[in-house]
Parts: structure tokens; sequence; C-alpha cells
């Protein structure tokens, strides 16, 4: 069976067996129980900044399992219609709990292509190989991706730190790269409870050498939470659950009901 990721030692072709992963040079990495693999260099395991922890991943699988943010999933998949061939590769870089990857990878199922995410939290891979039983899930940093040059036709990153130039190694020259970035007004009226004096995302058109902008695709959906638990979900899955003070996050605590504008914005960029 054909793997998307290479040997993160010495960059070799990987060959998937029973179990796990081997390169040629007997480099090996076994499947977890859950069917992720461990992808990250040993010297790199010991990170500060290990990724989302085992909460933080909690709280966006509930959120994102009631489907509130269907929308964007539904139009990232039309989108990948973009990107031209047969048997489309499509690598999801900091793909989380798996919510988009698992509809990503049905799309490229559909035209014969394949579907891989990494993720630097073991707690996120976890999830993230349950919901995608037919995606290959791998732990790695997205700025040291363990993926061959010049293999991958679809490159998804959604909410997730950028890396453009390790995205653009790894993109073959006409893929597509889509880049999602919260609106404006994402998440107003959560941030209207939280904090004393709201401001915009700030809008900004970037330009990363190497790729060519081809379009920006808004993306907005308001719902209604009910009850504190979604509505906390919501709250612990965003960067502001570090940057609240405490008045605002009671003020929050408070709220049983809640409408929520989500905007998105998908910038969509072809590898030149
Ligand atoms: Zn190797």
């Amino acid at each position: 069976m054909n793997t998307l990721f290479c040997c993160p030692v010495c960059g070799g072709r990987l060959f998937r067996e029973t179990g796990g992963y081997r390169c040629g040079k007997g480099h090996s990495f076994d499947l977890a129980r859950e069917g992720y693999v461990n992808l990250l260099p040993a010297n790199r395991r010991h990170s500060a900044f290990p990724g989302d922890d085992r909460e933080m991943v909690a709280a966006r699988t509930r959120f994102l399992d009631g489907g509130w943010y269907e929308p964007l999933r539904k139009c990232l998949c039309a989108l990948t219609d973009e990107a031209p061939g047969e048997a489309p590769a499509l690598l999801d870089a900091g793909c989380g709990e798996g919510y988009y990857t698992s509809a990503l990878c049905g799309a490229m199922l559909k035209r014969g292509g394949h579907a891989a995410g990494v993720d630097l939290s073991k707690a996120a891979a976890k999830r993230a190989a349950k919901r995608c039983p037919n995606a290959e899930i791998a732990v790695s940093s997205v700025y040291h991706l363990p993926v061959p040059d010049e293999s991958i036709d679809i490159l998804v990153d959604c909410f997730s730190p950028l890396a453009a130039e390790e995205f653009r190694r790894v993109l073959k020259p006409g893929g597509l790269f889509l880049y999602v970035v919260p609106g404006p007004k994402h998440l107003w009226e959560l941030k209207e409870v939280l904090y004393d004096a709201p401001y915009e995302n700030t809008e900004k058109q970037v330009d990363y050498p190497g790729f060519r902008f081809a379009g920006l695709e808004p993306v907005e959906t308001a719902f209604t939470l009910r009850g504190t638990e979604d509505i906390q979900a919501l709250f612990h899955m965003t960067p502001y659950t570090w940057k609240t003070a405490r008045e605002g996050a009671e003020r929050l605590r408070e709220r049983e009901e809640m409408r929520v504008t989500a905007q998105f914005r998908i910038h969509r960029f072809i590898r030149i």
C-alpha cells in the first residue's frame, strides 16, 4: 500500500508493513494502537510546545461533533475539485482531531486518491486516526513534514501554524494550497462577552514566495449554542482560552445560550 510519508530520520522512502512503516535503511516506526504513527524525530519529541493538550482536543471534538462548522468543511471539500489530475494526494497540515481530514479524505477516495494528516499533538493524532480510518495520520511538526519534495497535490492548513516554505517544498508545481484563517468578525459574540473592548481580526492579503494567489473564498455561518457545555467547548478550542482575564471567563461561564457568528476566509494559492 502506498504511503505519503517518508522516513523522518533519513528522508528515504517508507514502506508500509504490518503494524508500521520501515525505510530502506531499516528505520522503523510502529503504528500506535489507535492507528497513527509517531514520525517526530526523537530529538524533537521533548519540545516545549507539544501541541494541544488532551482537554483542548476533547473540547474541539465536542464542539466540532455538533456540526456547527460543517459549511466550512463542505466548502473545503468543494475547493479540492480545483486541483486537477487523477488520484490526488492531499495533506492536512495541522489536522487536529481530524474533523476536516475525514471529509477531505472522502473527497480524495472518490477520485482514487488518498489523504494524510499530521499534527504535533499526540492527543489530536489519536482522535484523528479513529475519525479517519482511511487516512494516514502521523505525529509531526508542520515545519518538518515527513513528506518527500513535490509529492502533494493539495495541501490544507485549517487554523494551524503556517509553514509556507515547507508547504512549498512538499507541494507539486501547480499544486493547490488552501489556507483557512478567521474572518474579521469570527466569533464576535463570544469576544463581546469575554472582553470589554473586543477588536476585529485584521484581514491581510500576504504573498508567499513561490505561490501565486488564486482567490479568496469567504464562508460565514451563525448558530445558537444552548447549554454551558457547548459554549465552554467552543471557548476552550480558541486561543482566547489563554488570553482572557478572569472576569471575562466568569461572564462567559454564566451564559446558557449564545448566538455565534463564525466567519472564515479560505485563501487559495497555487504552488509555482
Ligand atoms: Zn530512514
